[in-house]
């Protein structure tokens, strides 16, 4: 075997070229990967639609869900990235976006390094970045080396696994990182009531996701009934609503109202990718409750309709309504602690108890003359 076969797309809507390269040599710290299995994600149909918001190397392998297999490695590569001991044989996997470990983001927001700024990422390999190169899943090998690219991490499979199934743990990853987003703003507990929005592959995952890390209800919201919905039930969706069957947003959000019954759901997540799935599934929930947004990535909005970038970004979003019975002394605690250090009282423009008084304090304020119109019926009590 001294050739690799690997497929390459020219460009978005290009049709799959397969090309050969030559069957690297392994230096100390690399490794030469067969591929056992390797998904087609929603991210590499939206990068065929053109939809990738950033400039490609193309023409270029894609696929980054991997199952594979060592079968060649240099001696210094002796473990995976969590210690695990790598052999000529090892089962692993290895994901499409690996951290630096050493930018700003990677050092200060760990929990956000997958925002890093100079990830390991497709086609920089092996003087493969005039392509094609061995480094998508969509071909017979894929090839690491760590000391070209430090941040390259290798994930290593149980023996037993089989590799199609080592080939889910990416996208499956990303379903378990949403849910413990949702734990750690205090939206996600044993117990609750979830609704998936989208039947597709995170879709599906989500749903075991959902039940591993403790759902005690999850409802799927997509289409079609086969193979989607019907898959969505047998992974322990206890009803689906199927979109095409309810084509509007108003049917849609009764129809699931009624199956949670009560206020609504505790959690909604998105996996859907639509653009109008954020607004409709807000109203899935109960008051209090928490949506995370994963479906949507690509730059496909504008400044007004940028919802995609909720995801995209990373980002918490939270909602506050008012306050609790307990938040009240938080308030006036604060105005006594702190009221030498701001002009609070320069916020407020007086006006009498009197009809002229307060029709002036309700004018003012609704024409943005005044911050705080303030009625004084006792002014004595004020001064
Ligand atoms: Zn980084």
């Amino acid at each position: 075997m001294a050739q690799v076969r690997v497929a390459t797309f020219a460009g978005p809507g290009a049709p799959p070229v397969i090309r050969t390269v030559p069957r690297p040599a392994v230096p100390k710290n690399a490794a030469l990967i067969q591929v056992g299995a390797c998904g087609v994600c929603g991210t590499d149909l939206h990068i065929l639609k053109g939809h990738w918001p950033k400039p490609l190397p193309w023409p270029f392998t894609l696929g980054h869900e991997i199952g594979g297999i060592i079968v060649e490695k240099g001696p210094e590569l002796r473990e995976d990235f969590m210690g695990k001991p790598l052999a000529v044989g090892s089962r692993v996997m290895i994901p499409p976006l690996m951290p630096c470990g050493r930018c700003h983001y990677c050092v200060h927001y760990p929990e956000s390094a997958n925002k890093c700024l100079t990830p390991v990422y497709y086609g920089r390999y092996l003087g493969f970045e005039k392509p094609p190169h061995l480094w998508g899943g969509w071909a017979e090998y894929v090839y690491v080396d760590l000391d070209l690219l430090p941040g390259t991490k290798i994930y290593k499979l149980p023996d037993d696994m089989p590799l199609r199934l080592g080939a889910l743990a990416e996208p499956l990853t990303s379903c378990i990182r949403a849910f413990n987003r949702a734990v750690r703003a205090g939206g996600f507990r044993w117990g609750d009531t979830v609704v998936i929005q989208g039947s597709g592959p995170i879709g599906i995952l989500a749903i075991a996701a959902a039940r591993e890390m403790g759902a005690g209800r999850v409802i799927c919201v997509g289409a079609p009934e086969t193979p989607r919905l019907e898959l969505a039930r047998r992974f322990g969706a206890e009803a689906t609503v199927d979109i095409e069957a309810l084509p509007t947003p108003e049917a849609r959000i009764a129809r699931v109202r009624e199956i949670v019954g009560g206020f609504g759901a505790d959690l909604v997540m998105d996996c859907s990718g639509h653009p109008s799935a954020g607004p409709e599934g807000i109203e899935f929930l109960r008051d209090g409750g928490t949506y995370v947004e994963m479906g949507q990535f690509t730059d496909a909005g504008s400044i007004q309709t940028n919802w995609h970038r909720i995801c995209a970004k990373d980002l918490t979003v939270l909602g506050s309504w008012a306050f609790t019975a307990n938040d009240l002394a938080l308030g006036v605690a604060m105005l006594d602690r702190a009221r030498d250090r701001f002009p609070w009282l320069a916020m407020q423009t007086l006006y009498p108890f009197d009809e002229d008084g307060i029709a002036r304090a309700v004018a003012d304020a609704m024409a943005m003359r005044t911050v705080k119109s303030t009625i004084v019926p006792w002014p004595e009590l004020v001064q």
